[in-house]
C-alpha cells in the first residue's frame, strides 16, 4: 500500500501560548488555528509546513495522554502522522504483519480525520499515527 506523505508531526508542549511564537514568528510558519480534541483531552495548534503540519499538543486535563508524556519525557516530538489512502486496509496489513496496535479500529482525531496509532514497539521507537481524510 502506498503511503502518500507525512501528514503531520505532533509535538507535546506544556503551553501552546508559550510554544507558538517560535514556530510562527521565528520559523515563520503559517498558523491555521487551534482545535480541541475532547476525546484525547488535548488542544491542538496547527502550523502549515509545505504539504504537512506541525501540531502543537497541549493537555487539557491531568489525565490526558499528553500530560503523562510531558511528565515522563518533557516537551518534544510525540508522534508522526502518516497519511494513508485507506486506513482499514492499512490496519489489516499491520495486523497481518503482527504489528502492535494501540487502536484496532480507526477513531476520529483532529480535523475529523480517521486515525489509528501504532505502538512504538513495532516501529523502532516512534509512535506512529495512521490517518485518512474522511
Ligand atoms: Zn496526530
Amino acid at each position: 500500500m502506498i503511503q502518500k506523505k507525512i501528514d503531520h508531526v505532533g509535538i507535546a508542549v506544556t503551553s501552546i501560548k508559550d510554544a507558538l511564537p517560535y514556530y510562527k514568528d521565528v520559523l515563520g510558519l503559517e498558523y491555521t488555528g487551534t482545535e480541541e480534541v475532547a476525546e484525547q483531552r488535548v488542544r491542538v495548534a496547527f502550523l502549515k509546513i509545505g504539504e504537512s503540519r506541525f501540531e502543537l499538543l497541549e493537555p487539557t486535563s491531568p489525565d490526558s495522554p499528553i500530560a503523562k508524556f510531558l511528565e515522563t519525557r518533557g516537551s518534544g516530538i510525540h508522534h508522526i502522522g502518516v497519511k494513508v489512502s485507506d486506513i482499514q486496509t492499512s490496519l489489516s496489513d499491520h495486523k497481518k504483519a503482527g504489528s502492535k496496535l494501540i487502536d484496532n479500529e480507526p477513531r476520529v482525531g483532529a480535523h475529523k480525520m480517521k486515525i489509528a496509532f501504532v505502538h512504538p514497539k513495532s516501529t523502532s521507537g516512534v509512535l506512529l499515527e495512521l490517518c485518512q481524510e474522511s
